[in-house]
């Protein structure tokens, strides 16, 4: 089994708060909400927590009226954090911007100004098509403002993604920017944005904020400036229900074609509040940094809402982590004293490729609680975060939720004790998760043993549907499982209650009657030296059920040969035992992956197989695909 290290004692708060309240969320949902619910503030306020009599769709604090908006700034403004800043801006290159909650609140009030007076109503559909900007966060605020409901697509995304998503969203209105600055190139949006146009059901308004100062064509009656349509002043921000609509937000497609997330105005913003205080126990002068982009849900929830809701300063960095150097995240830390930083497995193994060099040249010790997101951590990574980038005295808060859960679900408490860390392992669920671990046919495990993790209760995070499609709602979540919310990960909980997440559970190898999670095995190649990077998947067999198939990437210094993988393999008989060893192993220059940086294992298999790899608007590097066809055409 996988080692425990246990914490320095300064973190070693006891756990017993955290069984407490945890008990008590699942016990009396009633008191824990009603008491927990006031995270934010209310116009009027909720009469009842939840009403589960349409079940699977819950709502939650019903009849309750809010804004988040008025809950991210007026309320601030009103007492000692009206003047403290909200975000440092920190652009890929040049100067930083400071922005106040004060500034924020009347940046805000500006354009959501701007909006009403182009005619945009509550209840209106926006796409948010926007580099990592300032305005881009304003813009989510002012649409949340007046109750327009929002759809940020990721700006990495090509026109005929963003169609797809103006189309499903039903959007009338776009946000964006004529071009946006990535690893010293510029990307040009509003010609994507027009180009999307044309290929969707058409647009009343495109807004357009001046950031690259790049040529481009502005439609009349259409387009319009940003800094011409904002106005001064203040806007009434909307009472909304709790359960209206507030955005929607399309999946990373890992797995299979993106879903649109639709979640609340009320439970999602109580939900992604408390999640981030439980979770980092992040103080009022910390500097928190989100490295993530506003385009996945971990930016939504944790670099926009979150901390604006509990008043924080946070970094906001618009480039790439590795531009222009390998240093760059070592040295925007290092520089702006940030003491909590969250980023993900990939960004860390990306890091970790270019050896300890960069960050020990950087001061770090501001630093004081470390999180991951977006994949299972291999245990390799993580020691490296842990030691280099922590200096052993950081706890990991290993976060697993996703954009249909609207915060943590699993992650270590360092608010209400934080547990023994254990390399690769999300601990413990937060508050208001009831999850268990479930075989083919519905029955618990036991410890040790794995399944599929399902959460039995709904909590206030949970998406309200997938937009215009209560079907798949239901088919995806709520239908393997009857009445359970199914996450389609595979998971195991070891004696000590542990929650281990072993990757999707359509991706599972079943090799010799063994059922085998994927991150089994990748954990197993990382933790090789010369190993950066490893895919793996099932390649079916008619004797073994599947054999196992793997492509990886080496670290900086390291040079592939048939000896190599001998050797590899060979490491992993002895480590992992004969079961885990692939078959056969691919070294290849990267793996491709989404977007937001997952490794889309599903689209190796397929490629592999020669098979049609399915949606893959979402493969951010196609030429990825191109070197895995290259390398299964010399095995052919
Ligand atoms: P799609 O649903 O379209 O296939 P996706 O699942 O990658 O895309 P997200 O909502 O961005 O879309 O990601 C959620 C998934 O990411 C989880 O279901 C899980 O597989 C993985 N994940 C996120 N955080 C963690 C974590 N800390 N540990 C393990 N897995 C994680
Ligand atoms: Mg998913």
């Amino acid at each position: 089994m996988k080692d425990t290290l246990p914490m320095d004692e300064k973190y070693k708060v006891h756990m017993s708060k955290y069984f407490e309240e945890y008990e008590r969320s699942l016990k009396d949902v009633n008191g824990f909400w009603n008491e927990n619910g006031r995270i934010i503030d209310w116009f009027k306020p909720f009469d009842k927590v939840l009403d589960d009599s349409k079940k699977p769709f819950y709502r939650w604090f019903i009849n309750g009226k809010t804004n988040l908006s008025y809950n991210c700034l007026d309320r601030h403004i009103q007492n000692e954090k009206r003047n403290k800043v909200a975000f440092i801006w920190v652009p890929e290159k040049g100067e930083e911007k400071v922005v106040t909650y004060f500034g924020l609140y009347r940046r805000v009030n500006a354009f959501a100004r701007g909006l009403l007076n182009l005619g945009v109503k509550k209840g209106d559909k926006i796409t948010i098509y926007m580099p990592m900007i300032l305005e881009a966060p304003i813009a989510m605020l002012a649409c949340a403002r007046i109750g327009a409901v929002f759809n940020v697509v990721f700006s990495g995304f090509g026109e005929q993604a963003l169609a797809e998503r103006i189309n499903n969203s039903n959007s009338k209105t776009i946000i964006t920017a004529d071009g946006g600055y990535r690893k010293g190139n510029i990307i040009q949006l509003k010609n994507i944005v027009d180009k999307a146009i044309d290929l969707s059901n058409g647009v009343d308004n495109v807004i357009v904020v001046k950031n690259t100062h790049t040529e481009i064509d502005m439609e009349p009656d259409r387009d319009y400036y940003y800094d011409d349509i904002i106005e001064d002043g203040y806007v009434e921000p909307e009472q909304m229900d709790s359960n209206d609509p507030l955005f929607i937000l399309y999946t990373s497609g890992t797995t299979g074609k993106p879903k649109g997330i639709l979640h609340a105005n009320g439970g999602y913003p109580v939900w992604i509040a408390n999640t981030l205080k439980w979770a980092f126990n992040p103080k009022d002068e910390d500097r928190w940094w989100c490295a993530a982009d506003i385009g996945w849900i971990t930016g939504h929830s944790y670099i926009v809402f979150a901390p604006l809701l509990l008043g924080l300063t946070s970094v906001m960095y618009e480039g790439a982590i590795d531009y222009p150097k390998p240093d760059r995240m070592w040295e925007i830390i290092e520089r702006y004293g940030v003491n909590l930083l969250y980023t993900s497995p990939t960004a860390i193994r990306l890091l970790m490729k270019y050896g300890e060099k960069y960050p020990l040249s950087h001061d770090l010790s501001s630093l004081k609680t470390l999180g991951t997101v977006g994949e299972p951590i291999n245990p390799a990574a993580w020691h490296w975060y842990y030691e280099v980038i922590g200096k052993s005295r950081c706890p990991i808060i290993d976060t697993y939720w996703q954009t249909e859960t609207g915060g943590f679900t699993i992650s270590p408490s360092a608010r209400l004790g934080l547990p023994d860390l254990k390399p690769g392992s999300a601990t413990f669920p937060m508050p208001g998760i009831d999850a268990e671990i479930l075989d083919e046919n519905g029955k618990n495990v036991k410890p040790g043993e794995k399944g599929y993790i399902v959460i039995k209760k709904p909590w206030p995070g949970l998406m309200l549907t997938v937009n215009n499609d209560d079907k798949r709602y239901i088919d995806t979540y709520f239908s393997k499982f009857k009445g359970k919310y199914f996450m389609g990960d595979y998971a195991i909980q070891d004696d000590d209650g542990y929650y281990w997440l072993l990757g999707r559970s359509d991706e599972v190898l079943k090799v010799s009657g063994h059922r085998i999670g994927t991150i089994e095995v990748e954990d197993g190649l990382v933790s090789m030296k010369e190993i950066a990077e490893a895919a793996v998947f099932g390649k079916p067999d008619t004797v073994k059920g599947d054999t196992i198939v793997a492509f990886a990437t080496l670290k900086d210094g390291y040079e592939k040969s048939p000896e190599l993988i001998e050797n590899i393999k060979k490491r992993i008989r002895n480590n992992l035992g004969p079961i885990m060893v692939p078959e056969e192993i691919h070294i290849v220059s990267t793996v491709p992956k989404t977007r937001s940086g997952k490794i889309m294992r599903r689209v190796i298999k397929a490629v592999y197989l020669d098979q049609l790899p399915g949606d893959i608007s979402t493969l951010e590097n196609e030429a990825s695909v191109e070197e895995i066809k290259r390398a299964v055409d010399i095995i052919k």
